[in-house]
């Protein structure tokens, strides 16, 4: 097997661990490296003629990623005994690190992150490259877990607790001359300079001998009386607590071991740590954020269909029909990102409002900072406006966002195919039509997809791929790295109704409005959703995304899905009718204020009153079954037909699409959690309320044989010899 790390001894009499993992594209900690790291160390141990140890990167601006996320998603699969022993052999790996018997500097020469951070945090000192890549950082509680080699403990040894707090609670890393300012790295230097530094920092280290005085304080208790131990954790907690609402345990788990143990020996404090660990890791959210974030990477890195040999087509100019909310949304995030797009519309004035929209995405981001005139100036050079479609002649892809209209969108279709190149590739951005029927108008139907951008398009990352029936693979892998060139997560899904993130909302959203005329408060449906995690709830979400817009939608899937939709609300039909289209006119199911907030309005509790029918008595987990066990239901069932291509695609499109509360992972994701027998003996006690909370076959079959969507991790973490 080839070693992940070299060790050299220099002319110097000093020794240089390079750490290379082979076959990889960043230095991670997998089980095998740490188990080689150790067996080095042990070798160092004993050896009086070394001066000093300089650890370093084989990777150009790359130090150590942290550990393998393949093995930490089996960690909670694995024994409480195996898991232990894991983390324990990453502490005495770092406490024999910090013991050798001469001086220790990392020479970080880019991104440092988890436990590559915790073991710079074991030597004497730390060295940082002064170049952008570097950033040093303990993310874990992004993915739900808390630095368990050291990082609590060392950490505000270090750099004292206030910086510590704010680094392992938020999870955000620093860059080199911060690392500076808080004492976390002893200097920033030129990349090529960091061999000699280091040097230097041993002679001076044996010069001063102040390395071992060091070593003994890092070793004790911070020292801090319990009032200053108090205060500072207090505010903390506060902050934290507020920020992660109860649903997201590690940083509040974070906060309470730095508390408990930095008054305490490091090695008492190493036990805490230890014992905090596990019970992140007994939480589920820790194995679901892993999950998500390996969903993330691999969709990143996924060309979207299945042969390999299929290469995207370069796309350099792409025509958008209509200028409107989306059309010019998509216009403009192809032209900020180096597309040249051309926007058409019926009229001059419409244009015209469609490019003042395409230029506001930008100056919006000028006014907070995060984009420059020349942003601005160079979007423009990309983005032109007209009204004669005769723009579009030499267009790569064309992309439709003109009025949701069947019949208009067809005659368009056809129309275009007449003034565009024979090649072109055409992606519709319709929300509720068939891509397969729409694709009939298009002479190369191989070369017809959706594109399905979300509201609002600068805003939202997802962009659902439609791939009708006839949609090659060349058209899917060049609309996927497309949509990734402009900086969204594409995932490809099949052409059925409501595609897959408005076919599996919908019953959500028809539930909500059954349960307000069964006689539940809209505050109180909200409040239960918010509450279970989602950003806004079902209410709410009408009055922003449009009543008309649900309606004509809720509409289309009820007549698709006839078997199990309910009923169209008389409700929503009669708001719709009076002019309450939510946000966009003042009024929807709450009425906009003058401080642009939704207010509760007596004529629609009137309204509403009106229509109440077997009103029955709920509790809020009631409430929330009904929400979520039908949206649950009907993810399954888009599974079933294979709408998406993995249970995680589905997942990551209800969390960028909708906004699902990521530390649930998606509603196939939380059918997993929460096991298919829970789910089923859930959506059973509402089995008289007709097909929508029939169990699917797979789900039954889940729950007979023990199966997951998630199949267990095939990973396996190297055992010590
Ligand atoms: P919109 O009404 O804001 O814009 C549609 C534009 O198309 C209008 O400016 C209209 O003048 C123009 N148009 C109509 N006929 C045309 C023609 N023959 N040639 C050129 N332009 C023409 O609507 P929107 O919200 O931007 O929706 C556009 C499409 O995007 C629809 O298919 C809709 O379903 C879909 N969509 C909307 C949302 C959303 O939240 N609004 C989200 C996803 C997808």
């Amino acid at each position: 097997m080839n070693p992940n790390l070299k060790l050299e001894f220099l002319a110097n009499g000093l020794a240089l661990l390079t750490i290379d993992s082979q076959g990889q594209k960043v230095n991670t900690f997998s089980a095998a490296t740490i188990i080689e790291f150790a067996s080095h160390v042990a070798d160092l141990t004993p050896r009086t003629d070394v001066r000093g140890l300089l650890i370093a990167s084989g990777k150009s601006g790359q130090f150590v990623a942290g550990a393998d996320l393949n093995e930490l998603a089996v960690l909670s699969e694995i024994s409480r005994a195996e898991s232990a022993e894991l983390i324990a052999r990453g502490h005495r790996l770092f406490q024999a690190l910090s013991n050798l018997p001469f001086p220790t500097v990392a020479l970080i020469n880019g991104a440092c992150m988890g436990g590559g951070t915790e073991m710079v945090l074991s030597l004497d000192h730390r060295l940082a490259a002064d170049i952008p890549q570097t950033k040093i950082g303990l993310p874990e509680v992004k993915i739900g877990l808390i630095p368990g080699w050291g990082g609590t403990q060392r950490l505000p040894r270090l750099v004292g607790i206030d910086a510590a707090i704010e680094m392992i609670t938020s999870g955000e890393p620093v860059g080199a001359r911060r690392a500076v300012e808080i004492g976390l790295v002893y200097d920033a230097v030129p990349v090529e300079r960091l061999i000699a530094e280091g040097t230097y920092l041993v002679e001076e280290s044996h010069r001063t001998g102040d390395w071992l005085e060091s070593r003994r304080r890092l070793q004790q208790p911070l020292g801090l009386s319990d009032d200053q131990l108090n205060f500072a954790f207090a505010v903390a907690e506060g902050a934290v607590k507020a920020k992660v609402k109860g649903q997201y345990p590690a940083p509040v788990i974070a906060l309470r071991t730095m508390k408990d143990g930095i008054n305490r020996t490091l090695e008492d404090g190493l036990a805490i740590e230890r014992s905090s660990f596990q019970e992140v890791l007994e939480t589920p959210i820790s194995s679901t954020l892993i999950a998500q974030f390996l969903n993330s990477t691999r969709l990143q890195r996924e060309t979207g269909v299945d042969d390999s040999g299929t290469a995207p087509r370069s796309i350099q100019s792409i025509g958008v029909i209509g200028a409107g909310l989306m059309g010019s949304g998509i216009a403009a995030a192809h032209a900020r990102r180096g597309v040249r797009a051309t926007m058409v519309d019926i009229d001059r004035a419409r244009v015209e409002d469609g490019m003042r929209r395409a230029r506001s995405t930008v100056e919006d981001r000028i006014a907070i900072g995060r984009a420059t005139q020349n942003d601005l100036a160079d979007m423009l050079q990309r983005l032109t406006g007209t009204t004669s479609r005769l723009a579009f002649q030499d267009c790569d892809l064309i992309v439709e966002a003109a009025t949701e209209n069947e019949t208009l969108k067809s005659q368009i279709i056809g129309e275009m195919a007449n003034i565009v190149r024979s090649d072109a590739i055409f992606a519709s951005n319709t929300s509720t039509i068939s891509i397969t029927r729409l694709a009939r108008s298009w002479p190369s139907p191989e070369r017809f997809a959706g594109m399905h951008f979300f509201s609002p398009v600068d805003r939202m990352p997802l962009v659902e791929v439609v791939r009708g029936e006839k949609t090659s693979d060349e058209t899917v892998a060049t609309i996927v790295a497309l949509a990734k060139r402009i900086g969204k997560t594409p995932i490809v899904v099949r052409d059925c109704p409501g595609f897959l993130v408005n076919r599996i909302l919908m019953p959500y959203m028809a539930e909500a409005l059954v349960l307000l005329e069964g006689g539940v408060e809209m505050d109180r449906i909200d409040r239960v959703a918010t509450k279970w995690g989602m950003p806004v709830g079902p209410i709410t979400l009408y009055d922003m995304v449009g009543l008309d817009t649900g309606l004509y939608a809720g509409e289309v899937l009820r007549v698709a899905y006839a078997d199990r939709a309910v009923p169209t609300s008389p409700v929503l039909a009669e708001l719709v009718k009076l002019g309450r289209h939510g946000k966009k006119t003042g009024k929807g199911f709450r009425t906009v204020d003058k401080k642009g907030r939704f207010v509760a309005d007596p004529d629609v509790e009137q309204l509403v009153a009106a229509h109440v029918h077997n009103r029955i008595e709920l509790s809020d987990e009631d409430i929330a079954d009904r929400l979520f066990v039908c949206m649950a239901l009907e993810a399954v069932r888009a599974w079933d037909e294979r709408i998406s291509r993995q249970p995680g695609d589905l997942d990551m499109a209800m969390l960028l699409g909708v906004n699902f509360p990521a530390f649930r992972g998606g509603p196939l994701r939380w059918c997993d959690t929460e096991g298919a027998g829970n789910i089923i003996r859930r959506a059973a006690k509402w089995e008289s309320l007709g097909p929508r909370f029939g169990i699917p076959a797979s789900l039954a079959e889940a729950d007979r044989t023990g199966s997951r969507f998630y199949q267990t991790s095939q990973t396996t973490v190297a055992r010590a010899p």
